[in-house]
């Protein structure tokens, strides 16, 4: 069985986005974390790019869940255990879903609670997670109302987009930018960028394959 999902589309797409800005991402863990956050991504995407003939035979939710557990074991620091972990639970969530608009929700909905549990953050923080529950949040209550895809996958962008630029403003209180009290605040969070890029790159390939369809 495999999931039908072009893989390593969105991989390479998220690769090409994550290097189109690269220097943008080192500069912003450089200023108020320890500047690994791009060299972490760019370890895990790879790592997923080495597995790809393997991703790509298994069926969605094993696909997830393979993906979560080769960015835990590859990636390393905060957002390689937070992302890996989002992953995990997003595959173990996948099983018994309907692979609909829903469905994809419920997935990403139980991926981004998991990232709060286990990092112990919230919205406000300055983290990751301020780019992902507006996100989910957008996303919920556009799948609610049934609205139209094209609508509901650029209200999600924007919604990740305004909630990453909402950290610049903040001061951390998670994280290692927590360290920095006052000095924190002024920066974009680092994860909260690359989380909203990524957001950004599956967003446009979802509607790329719905228009092709
Ligand atoms: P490290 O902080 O270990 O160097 P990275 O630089 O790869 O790891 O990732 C840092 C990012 O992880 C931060 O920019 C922030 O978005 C996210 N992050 C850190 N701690 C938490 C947490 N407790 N909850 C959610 N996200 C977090
Ligand atoms: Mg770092």
């Amino acid at each position: 069985m495999s999931n039908n999902l072009p893989l390593l589309a969105f991989i390479d797409a998220i690769k090409e986005s994550i290097n189109a800005h690269a220097d943008e991402i080192a500069q912003l863990d450089q200023a108020i974390g320890d500047g690994d956050h791009l060299i972490n991504l760019q370890r895990g995407i790879e790592a997923l790019l080495k597995n790809i003939e393997e991703l790509e035979q298994l069926e969605f939710s094993a696909a997830l869940s393979k993906i979560g557990m080769t960015l835990m074991s590859t990636m390393g620091g905060a957002s390689g255990s937070l992302f890996g972990s989002m992953f995990v639970t997003m595959g173990k969530t996948a099983k018994d879903k309907t692979l609909d608009v829903t469905g994809m929700t419920e997935i990403f909905t139980a991926g981004v609670e998991s990232i709060k549990a286990r990092g112990k953050a919230d919205i406000g923080e300055k983290t990751m997670l301020d780019s992902l529950i507006p996100a989910c949040e957008t996303l919920k209550q556009d799948v609610t109302t049934n609205q139209d895809l094209t609508v509901t996958v650029t209200n999600l962008k924007q919604a990740a987009e305004k909630g990453m630029l909402s950290t610049e403003a903040m001061v951390a209180t998670k994280g290692r930018a927590s360290f920095l009290g006052e000095r924190a605040r002024g920066h974009i969070d680092a994860g909260a960028r690359t989380s909203q890029l990524i957001i950004s790159v599956i967003a446009d390939e979802v509607i790329n394959i719905h228009n092709e369809n």
